[in-house]
C-alpha cells in the first residue's frame, strides 16, 4: 500500500511504500524509517501513525 507523505523542505507529496505485515487482529504496514524525495532529493522522516 502507498502512503503519502509531503516532503518538508519543497512541501509536495511523495508516495511511499508500506509492506503489509499480517497479524490476526489488524492489518499493519511497515514503513521505512526515511525517504529520499525523489524531486528534490531531500531525507525525510517517516511520520508516526
Ligand atoms: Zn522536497
Amino acid at each position: 500500500m502507498e502512503f503519502d507523505f509531503a516532503c518538508w523542505r519543497c512541501g509536495e507529496g511523495n508516495a511511499v511504500w508500506g509492506e503489509p505485515v499480517t497479524s490476526w487482529w489488524t492489518q499493519r504496514y511497515r514503513l521505512p524509517d526515511e525517504w529520499d524525495r525523489w524531486r528534490c532529493g531531500e531525507i525525510n522522516a517517516t511520520p508516526d501513525d
